[in-house]
Protein backbone atom coordinates (compact mmCIF):
# COMPACT_ATOMS: atom_id res chain seq x y z
CA UNK A 1 0.00 0.00 0.00
CA UNK A 2 2.58 2.64 0.75
CA UNK A 3 4.57 1.92 -2.22
CA UNK A 4 1.54 2.32 -4.67
CA UNK A 5 1.22 6.14 -2.89
CA UNK A 6 5.40 6.51 -3.23
CA UNK A 7 4.89 5.30 -6.86
CA UNK A 8 2.13 7.61 -7.73
CA UNK A 9 3.65 10.64 -6.02
CA UNK A 10 6.88 9.82 -7.75
CA UNK A 11 4.97 9.41 -11.29
CA UNK A 12 3.27 12.76 -10.62
CA UNK A 13 6.66 14.69 -9.78
CA UNK A 14 8.00 13.03 -13.18
CA UNK A 15 5.53 14.16 -15.05
CA UNK A 16 5.57 17.67 -13.87
CA UNK A 17 9.43 18.02 -14.02
CA UNK A 18 8.96 16.69 -17.92
CA UNK A 19 5.97 18.95 -18.75
CA UNK A 20 7.58 21.84 -16.73
CA UNK A 21 3.61 22.68 -15.68
CA UNK A 22 3.63 26.33 -14.98
CA UNK A 23 0.34 26.86 -13.91
CA UNK A 24 -0.83 26.76 -10.31
CA UNK A 25 -4.26 25.00 -9.06
CA UNK A 26 -6.44 27.94 -7.32
CA UNK A 27 -6.10 25.65 -3.85
CA UNK A 28 -2.77 25.55 -4.15
CA UNK A 29 0.11 27.58 -2.45
CA UNK A 30 3.17 27.24 -5.13
CA UNK A 31 6.44 28.63 -4.04
CA UNK A 32 9.47 28.81 -6.12
CA UNK A 33 12.76 28.83 -4.28
CA UNK A 34 13.61 31.40 -3.01
CA UNK A 35 17.14 32.09 -3.66
CA UNK A 36 19.80 31.59 -6.38
CA UNK A 37 22.49 29.34 -6.25
CA UNK A 38 25.10 31.05 -8.36
CA UNK A 39 28.83 29.18 -9.16
CA UNK A 40 31.84 31.46 -10.04
CA UNK A 41 33.30 28.69 -11.84
CA UNK A 42 30.11 26.50 -13.12
CA UNK A 43 31.62 22.97 -14.22
CA UNK A 44 29.26 22.80 -17.09
CA UNK A 45 31.95 25.99 -18.92
CA UNK A 46 35.08 24.95 -20.68
CA UNK A 47 37.59 25.25 -17.78
CA UNK A 48 37.68 21.96 -15.71
CA UNK A 49 36.74 22.13 -12.75
CA UNK A 50 36.63 19.98 -9.29
CA UNK A 51 34.43 20.35 -6.60
CA UNK A 52 35.42 19.60 -3.24
CA UNK A 53 33.28 18.44 0.33
CA UNK A 54 34.09 18.88 3.47
CA UNK A 55 31.78 16.72 5.56
CA UNK A 56 31.81 17.85 9.16
CA UNK A 57 29.51 14.98 10.72
CA UNK A 58 27.51 16.32 13.55
CA UNK A 59 28.21 19.85 13.25
CA UNK A 60 25.07 21.93 13.84
CA UNK A 61 24.96 26.22 12.95
CA UNK A 62 24.69 27.24 16.39
CA UNK A 63 28.28 25.60 18.01
CA UNK A 64 29.67 26.24 14.96
CA UNK A 65 28.67 30.02 14.98
CA UNK A 66 29.77 30.49 18.76
CA UNK A 67 33.43 29.09 17.65
CA UNK A 68 33.36 31.33 14.22
CA UNK A 69 32.19 34.18 15.95
CA UNK A 70 35.23 33.89 18.72
CA UNK A 71 37.46 33.48 16.39
CA UNK A 72 38.42 29.99 17.42
CA UNK A 73 38.44 28.32 13.86
CA UNK A 74 41.05 30.75 12.02
CA UNK A 75 41.51 28.20 9.44
CA UNK A 76 38.55 27.83 8.13
CA UNK A 77 37.77 31.24 8.54
CA UNK A 78 40.97 32.57 6.68
CA UNK A 79 40.12 30.08 3.47
CA UNK A 80 36.69 30.36 3.22
CA UNK A 81 36.01 34.00 4.15
CA UNK A 82 33.64 35.88 6.01
CA UNK A 83 29.96 35.13 4.71
CA UNK A 84 27.63 32.38 5.75
CA UNK A 85 25.09 30.79 5.00
CA UNK A 86 22.87 27.68 7.06
CA UNK A 87 21.33 24.40 5.66
CA UNK A 88 18.51 22.31 6.41
CA UNK A 89 18.49 18.97 7.01
CA UNK A 90 16.32 16.20 6.50
CA UNK A 91 14.05 14.87 9.38
CA UNK A 92 15.37 12.39 11.19
CA UNK A 93 18.34 14.56 11.77
CA UNK A 94 20.47 11.53 11.28
CA UNK A 95 23.43 10.77 9.32
CA UNK A 96 22.81 8.35 6.91
CA UNK A 97 19.57 9.71 5.82
CA UNK A 98 21.30 13.46 5.20
CA UNK A 99 24.45 12.06 3.12
CA UNK A 100 21.81 10.23 1.11
CA UNK A 101 20.17 13.14 0.45
CA UNK A 102 23.20 15.04 -0.39
CA UNK A 103 24.68 12.58 -2.48
CA UNK A 104 21.53 11.60 -4.22
CA UNK A 105 20.32 15.59 -4.25
CA UNK A 106 16.73 14.41 -3.23
CA UNK A 107 14.73 14.69 -0.18
CA UNK A 108 13.80 12.21 2.44
CA UNK A 109 11.06 10.30 0.75
CA UNK A 110 12.89 9.87 -2.86
CA UNK A 111 15.63 7.98 -1.64
CA UNK A 112 15.55 4.43 0.54
CA UNK A 113 17.56 5.63 3.51
CA UNK A 114 14.40 6.61 5.96
CA UNK A 115 16.94 6.02 8.99
CA UNK A 116 20.30 4.61 10.15
CA UNK A 117 18.04 1.45 11.00
CA UNK A 118 15.42 0.92 8.50
CA UNK A 119 13.54 -2.28 8.61
CA UNK A 120 13.27 -3.70 5.03
CA UNK A 121 11.80 -6.32 3.20
CA UNK A 122 11.28 -9.44 4.45
CA UNK A 123 10.95 -7.53 8.06
CA UNK A 124 15.05 -7.88 7.85
CA UNK A 125 16.53 -4.43 10.41
CA UNK A 126 19.13 -3.12 8.74
CA UNK A 127 21.78 -1.24 10.35
CA UNK A 128 23.50 1.38 8.10
CA UNK A 129 26.26 2.40 11.43
CA UNK A 130 27.19 -1.33 10.93
CA UNK A 131 30.12 -2.75 9.15
CA UNK A 132 28.11 -6.04 8.15
CA UNK A 133 25.22 -4.06 6.56
CA UNK A 134 27.01 -1.29 5.21
CA UNK A 135 27.80 -3.35 1.89
CA UNK A 136 23.36 -3.54 1.55
CA UNK A 137 23.63 0.26 1.79
CA UNK A 138 26.32 0.62 -1.41
CA UNK A 139 23.75 -1.60 -2.85
CA UNK A 140 20.38 0.37 -1.99
CA UNK A 141 21.78 3.74 -2.78
CA UNK A 142 24.85 3.51 -5.24
CA UNK A 143 22.54 3.96 -8.54
CA UNK A 144 20.87 6.99 -7.46
CA UNK A 145 24.38 8.72 -6.10
CA UNK A 146 26.43 11.46 -7.96
CA UNK A 147 29.37 9.06 -7.77
CA UNK A 148 27.23 6.68 -10.32
CA UNK A 149 26.20 10.31 -12.16
CA UNK A 150 29.83 10.99 -12.67
CA UNK A 151 31.10 7.95 -14.02
CA UNK A 152 28.18 7.27 -16.79
CA UNK A 153 29.50 10.49 -17.88
CA UNK A 154 33.16 9.25 -17.71
CA UNK A 155 34.08 12.00 -15.19
CA UNK A 156 36.01 11.23 -11.90
CA UNK A 157 35.00 11.46 -8.42
CA UNK A 158 36.80 10.46 -5.07
CA UNK A 159 35.16 9.47 -1.66
CA UNK A 160 36.94 9.45 1.28
CA UNK A 161 34.48 7.81 3.57
CA UNK A 162 34.17 4.53 6.18
CA UNK A 163 30.52 4.73 5.16
CA UNK A 164 29.79 5.75 2.13
CA UNK A 165 32.64 5.11 -0.45
CA UNK A 166 30.02 3.92 -3.25
CA UNK A 167 32.51 2.19 -5.65
CA UNK A 168 33.96 5.00 -6.43
CA UNK A 169 37.46 4.83 -6.46
CA UNK A 170 38.48 5.05 -2.88
CA UNK A 171 41.50 6.64 -1.83
CA UNK A 172 40.69 5.84 1.50
CA UNK A 173 42.64 2.64 2.47
CA UNK A 174 40.23 0.65 4.84
CA UNK A 175 43.06 -0.24 7.16
CA UNK A 176 42.47 -2.67 10.77
CA UNK A 177 44.00 0.53 12.64
CA UNK A 178 40.93 2.36 11.78
CA UNK A 179 38.10 0.71 13.13
CA UNK A 180 40.31 -0.10 16.34
CA UNK A 181 41.03 4.04 16.70
CA UNK A 182 36.95 4.96 16.89
CA UNK A 183 36.66 1.96 19.43
CA UNK A 184 39.74 3.58 20.91
CA UNK A 185 38.51 7.20 20.89
CA UNK A 186 41.15 8.17 18.89
CA UNK A 187 39.19 10.07 16.24
CA UNK A 188 41.43 12.79 16.04
CA UNK A 189 43.98 10.39 14.50
CA UNK A 190 41.36 9.10 11.94
CA UNK A 191 40.32 12.15 10.61
CA UNK A 192 43.86 13.17 10.67
CA UNK A 193 44.59 10.22 8.65
CA UNK A 194 41.32 10.78 6.45
CA UNK A 195 42.81 14.13 5.88
CA UNK A 196 46.43 13.16 5.07
CA UNK A 197 45.41 10.87 2.60
CA UNK A 198 43.19 13.61 0.43
CA UNK A 199 46.00 15.47 0.28
CA UNK A 200 48.35 12.52 -0.89
CA UNK A 201 45.81 11.67 -3.55
CA UNK A 202 45.83 15.36 -4.85
CA UNK A 203 49.41 16.01 -4.77
CA UNK A 204 50.15 12.69 -6.78
CA UNK A 205 47.84 13.79 -9.37
CA UNK A 206 49.13 16.08 -12.76
CA UNK A 207 45.98 18.90 -12.48
CA UNK A 208 44.50 16.97 -15.49
CA UNK A 209 43.95 14.05 -13.52
CA UNK A 210 41.83 15.56 -10.98
CA UNK A 211 38.40 14.36 -10.42
CA UNK A 212 35.20 16.33 -10.71
CA UNK A 213 33.74 15.77 -7.41
CA UNK A 214 35.68 15.11 -3.78
CA UNK A 215 33.66 13.93 -0.56
CA UNK A 216 35.68 14.26 2.46
CA UNK A 217 34.42 12.61 5.20
CA UNK A 218 35.20 13.58 8.90
CA UNK A 219 33.51 11.68 11.93
CA UNK A 220 35.00 12.31 15.02
CA UNK A 221 33.59 15.48 16.13
CA UNK A 222 30.22 13.57 16.19
CA UNK A 223 31.68 10.77 18.24
CA UNK A 224 32.99 13.04 20.40
CA UNK A 225 29.39 15.51 20.49
CA UNK A 226 27.49 11.85 21.33
CA UNK A 227 29.97 11.21 24.26
CA UNK A 228 30.45 14.53 26.00
CA UNK A 229 27.65 16.90 24.37
CA UNK A 230 27.84 19.41 21.64
CA UNK A 231 29.02 22.26 23.68
CA UNK A 232 31.22 19.92 25.78
CA UNK A 233 34.78 21.06 26.39
CA UNK A 234 36.04 17.96 24.53
CA UNK A 235 33.40 18.96 21.39
CA UNK A 236 35.19 22.69 21.25
CA UNK A 237 38.78 21.69 21.70
CA UNK A 238 38.01 18.42 19.20
CA UNK A 239 37.11 21.48 16.12
CA UNK A 240 39.68 23.61 16.75
CA UNK A 241 42.09 20.85 16.58
CA UNK A 242 40.17 19.94 13.36
CA UNK A 243 40.90 23.26 12.07
CA UNK A 244 44.26 23.18 12.43
CA UNK A 245 44.57 20.00 10.89
CA UNK A 246 42.52 20.78 8.23
CA UNK A 247 45.68 23.42 7.51
CA UNK A 248 47.65 21.78 4.94
CA UNK A 249 44.84 20.66 2.44
CA UNK A 250 43.05 24.11 2.47
CA UNK A 251 46.79 25.44 1.83
CA UNK A 252 47.02 22.84 -1.08
CA UNK A 253 43.67 24.07 -2.06
CA UNK A 254 44.70 27.80 -1.88
CA UNK A 255 48.06 27.51 -3.95
CA UNK A 256 46.01 24.97 -6.57
CA UNK A 257 42.58 26.98 -7.55
CA UNK A 258 44.29 28.19 -11.01
CA UNK A 259 43.09 29.54 -14.12
CA UNK A 260 43.59 26.13 -15.15
CA UNK A 261 42.03 24.57 -13.05
CA UNK A 262 39.77 25.87 -10.68
CA UNK A 263 38.49 24.18 -7.26
CA UNK A 264 35.28 24.64 -5.44
CA UNK A 265 35.03 23.99 -1.62
CA UNK A 266 32.10 23.37 0.54
CA UNK A 267 32.01 23.17 4.14
CA UNK A 268 28.97 21.63 5.47
CA UNK A 269 27.64 18.86 7.74
CA UNK A 270 24.74 16.42 7.98
CA UNK A 271 23.12 17.41 11.35
CA UNK A 272 23.25 19.18 14.53
CA UNK A 273 22.89 17.64 18.18
CA UNK A 274 20.67 18.07 21.20
CA UNK A 275 22.21 18.00 24.42
CA UNK A 276 20.56 15.63 26.73
CA UNK A 277 20.34 15.70 30.40
CA UNK A 278 17.61 13.07 30.44
CA UNK A 279 16.94 9.55 29.19
CA UNK A 280 13.47 8.19 28.32
CA UNK A 281 13.57 4.74 28.29
CA UNK A 282 11.04 4.22 25.58
CA UNK A 283 11.33 0.46 25.03
CA UNK A 284 10.14 0.09 28.75
CA UNK A 285 7.04 2.19 28.27
CA UNK A 286 5.77 0.79 25.29
CA UNK A 287 6.18 -2.20 26.80
CA UNK A 288 3.34 -1.31 29.85
CA UNK A 289 0.73 0.15 26.77
CA UNK A 290 0.67 -2.58 24.65
CA UNK A 291 -2.74 -4.56 25.13
CA UNK A 292 -3.35 -7.83 25.86
CA UNK A 293 -3.18 -10.22 23.08
CA UNK A 294 -0.99 -7.73 20.84
CA UNK A 295 2.63 -8.07 19.75
CA UNK A 296 5.08 -6.07 20.86
CA UNK A 297 6.02 -3.73 17.90
CA UNK A 298 9.20 -3.28 16.57
CA UNK A 299 11.00 -0.40 18.32
CA UNK A 300 13.91 0.86 16.03
CA UNK A 301 15.32 3.73 18.68
CA UNK A 302 17.52 6.28 16.92
CA UNK A 303 17.91 8.30 20.33
CA UNK A 304 15.86 11.43 19.76
CA UNK A 305 13.38 9.55 17.58
CA UNK A 306 11.62 5.91 17.54
CA UNK A 307 10.48 4.04 14.18
CA UNK A 308 7.56 2.15 15.39
CA UNK A 309 6.16 -0.99 12.89
CA UNK A 310 3.31 -2.63 13.91
CA UNK A 311 1.75 -6.15 12.90
CA UNK A 312 -1.08 -6.77 11.03
CA UNK A 313 -2.96 -7.60 14.37
CA UNK A 314 -2.91 -4.01 15.57
CA UNK A 315 -5.98 -2.39 14.40
CA UNK A 316 -5.95 1.36 13.84
CA UNK A 317 -7.87 2.54 16.84
CA UNK A 318 -5.43 0.10 18.70
CA UNK A 319 -2.36 2.42 17.12
CA UNK A 320 -3.93 5.52 18.02
CA UNK A 321 -4.70 5.05 21.27
CA UNK A 322 -1.16 3.79 22.16
CA UNK A 323 0.07 7.17 20.27
CA UNK A 324 -2.37 8.92 22.78
CA UNK A 325 -0.63 7.02 25.92
CA UNK A 326 2.89 8.08 24.48
CA UNK A 327 2.07 11.86 23.62
CA UNK A 328 0.82 12.86 27.36
CA UNK A 329 4.12 11.52 28.57
CA UNK A 330 6.25 14.78 29.54
CA UNK A 331 9.08 13.28 28.03
CA UNK A 332 7.38 12.93 24.70
CA UNK A 333 7.00 16.06 22.21
CA UNK A 334 5.24 14.47 19.77
CA UNK A 335 3.47 11.22 18.06
CA UNK A 336 3.13 11.10 14.67
CA UNK A 337 0.88 8.07 13.43
CA UNK A 338 0.48 6.78 9.87
CA UNK A 339 -2.91 5.61 8.99
CA UNK A 340 -4.04 4.17 5.84
CA UNK A 341 -2.05 5.24 2.73
CA UNK A 342 -2.54 8.94 3.07
CA UNK A 343 -3.13 10.14 6.49
CA UNK A 344 -1.03 10.96 9.52
CA UNK A 345 -2.32 11.68 13.50
CA UNK A 346 -0.42 13.85 14.93
CA UNK A 347 -0.54 13.90 18.95
CA UNK A 348 0.77 16.39 20.59
CA UNK A 349 -0.25 16.88 24.66
CA UNK A 350 -3.19 19.02 24.12
CA UNK A 351 -4.67 18.57 20.81
CA UNK A 352 -4.91 16.07 17.79
CA UNK A 353 -4.20 17.21 14.45
CA UNK A 354 -4.71 14.72 11.04
CA UNK A 355 -3.19 15.91 8.34
CA UNK A 356 -3.72 14.19 4.97
CA UNK A 357 -1.22 13.74 1.61
CA UNK A 358 -3.22 15.10 -1.66
CA UNK A 359 -1.89 13.21 -4.82
CA UNK A 360 -3.09 15.07 -7.86
CA UNK A 361 -1.95 18.90 -7.16
CA UNK A 362 0.68 20.98 -8.40
CA UNK A 363 3.48 21.03 -6.72
CA UNK A 364 7.31 20.96 -7.56
CA UNK A 365 9.43 18.11 -7.97
CA UNK A 366 9.57 15.89 -5.08
CA UNK A 367 7.00 18.53 -3.00
CA UNK A 368 4.04 16.94 -2.13
CA UNK A 369 0.58 18.49 -1.25
CA UNK A 370 -0.64 18.59 2.04
CA UNK A 371 -4.74 19.00 3.29
CA UNK A 372 -4.39 20.70 6.93
CA UNK A 373 -8.37 21.83 7.81
CA UNK A 374 -9.66 21.83 4.41
CA UNK A 375 -6.35 24.08 2.94
CA UNK A 376 -4.50 22.53 1.07
CA UNK A 377 -0.73 23.60 0.73
CA UNK A 378 2.15 22.07 -1.28
CA UNK A 379 5.40 21.58 0.90
CA UNK A 380 8.58 23.31 1.26
CA UNK A 381 6.67 26.27 2.44
CA UNK A 382 9.10 28.39 3.19
CA UNK A 383 7.61 31.87 3.72
CA UNK A 384 4.95 31.56 6.24
CA UNK A 385 4.97 32.79 9.84
CA UNK A 386 4.99 31.17 12.73
CA UNK A 387 3.40 29.78 14.84
CA UNK A 388 1.75 28.11 11.91
CA UNK A 389 5.31 27.57 9.98
CA UNK A 390 6.30 25.68 13.00
CA UNK A 391 3.45 23.29 12.46
CA UNK A 392 3.83 23.57 8.72
CA UNK A 393 7.20 22.09 8.73
CA UNK A 394 6.31 19.23 11.53
CA UNK A 395 3.53 18.20 8.51
CA UNK A 396 6.41 18.60 6.17
CA UNK A 397 9.12 16.76 7.88
CA UNK A 398 6.39 14.14 8.72
CA UNK A 399 4.57 13.49 5.32
CA UNK A 400 7.77 13.27 3.62
CA UNK A 401 9.35 11.08 6.10
CA UNK A 402 6.13 8.34 5.89
CA UNK A 403 6.24 8.81 2.12
CA UNK A 404 9.94 7.05 2.32
CA UNK A 405 9.46 3.33 1.40
CA UNK A 406 11.16 1.93 4.90
CA UNK A 407 9.24 4.69 6.64
CA UNK A 408 7.75 3.06 10.04
CA UNK A 409 3.76 3.08 11.26
CA UNK A 410 4.87 5.98 14.46
CA UNK A 411 7.32 8.07 14.97
CA UNK A 412 7.59 9.42 18.68
CA UNK A 413 9.62 12.26 18.93
CA UNK A 414 11.47 12.87 22.40
CA UNK A 415 11.37 16.34 24.22
CA UNK A 416 13.58 18.75 23.94
CA UNK A 417 16.64 17.57 26.55
CA UNK A 418 15.83 14.09 26.23
CA UNK A 419 16.85 11.37 24.60
CA UNK A 420 16.05 7.55 23.82
CA UNK A 421 19.21 6.01 24.80
CA UNK A 422 21.13 5.80 27.92
CA UNK A 423 24.74 6.34 27.41
CA UNK A 424 25.18 9.85 25.57
CA UNK A 425 25.17 13.63 26.61
CA UNK A 426 24.83 14.42 23.03
CA UNK A 427 21.48 12.88 20.81
CA UNK A 428 20.11 13.43 17.81
CA UNK A 429 17.54 12.32 14.75
CA UNK A 430 14.60 15.29 16.06
CA UNK A 431 13.34 17.93 15.02
CA UNK A 432 14.48 20.38 16.46
CA UNK A 433 16.69 23.46 15.21
CA UNK A 434 19.86 22.82 17.51
CA UNK A 435 19.30 19.37 15.39
CA UNK A 436 18.20 20.30 11.75
CA UNK A 437 20.51 23.63 10.90
CA UNK A 438 23.84 23.30 9.88
CA UNK A 439 26.48 25.66 8.93
CA UNK A 440 27.55 25.97 5.17
CA UNK A 441 30.90 27.84 3.99
CA UNK A 442 32.05 27.86 0.30
CA UNK A 443 34.56 29.24 -1.81
CA UNK A 444 34.32 30.05 -5.27
CA UNK A 445 30.55 29.41 -5.06
CA UNK A 446 28.26 32.00 -3.91
CA UNK A 447 24.60 32.19 -2.91
CA UNK A 448 22.92 34.78 -3.79
CA UNK A 449 19.17 36.77 -2.82
CA UNK A 450 17.37 35.54 -0.08
CA UNK A 451 18.69 34.63 2.84
CA UNK A 452 16.45 31.47 4.03
CA UNK A 453 18.27 27.88 4.67
CA UNK A 454 19.41 25.99 1.52
CA UNK A 455 17.68 22.09 1.98
CA UNK A 456 20.85 19.86 2.46
CA UNK A 457 19.59 17.93 -0.94
CA UNK A 458 20.09 21.01 -3.09
CA UNK A 459 23.41 21.97 -2.47
CA UNK A 460 24.90 19.57 -5.37
CA UNK A 461 22.00 19.69 -7.06
CA UNK A 462 22.78 23.11 -8.17
CA UNK A 463 26.35 22.37 -9.68
CA UNK A 464 26.16 20.96 -13.33
CA UNK A 465 28.83 18.38 -13.79
ZN1 LIG B 1 26.20 12.36 11.43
Amino acid sequence: MRLSLRSFLTLFCFLIFILGIAFEFGCVHRTSRSYEWNSNSPLAGPKPTTVVVLLIDGLGLSVFDELDQQALLPNLRSFFGETRFSVRSVFPSLTFPNISSLLTSRPMGAHPVSGNKVQWVDSEVLNFESPVDMPQLQEILKPQTLFEKLRQKHLRSWSLSYSFNFGSPTILRTNIGAGLQYVGEDYDKLDADTLRQSLHAFERLGRDQWPSFVFIHLIGLDAVSHLYGPYSPQAVSYLQNLDRQLQPLLRWLDKNDSTQRSITTLMLSDHGFEKVSKTFEIENVIETLVPRNHPTPLILNEMRMAALHFTKRWSANAKLALAQALSQNPDVQAVLTRIGNSQIHLNLKDRLDILELVPGQSCRPYSFAIRYQSRVTCSQVLDLQAPQRDLYKLFENAGAYFSAESSPDMVILAANGVGFAKQYLGQHGGMTAEELKTPILMRNSVVTAGSSEIPIYEILESFSF
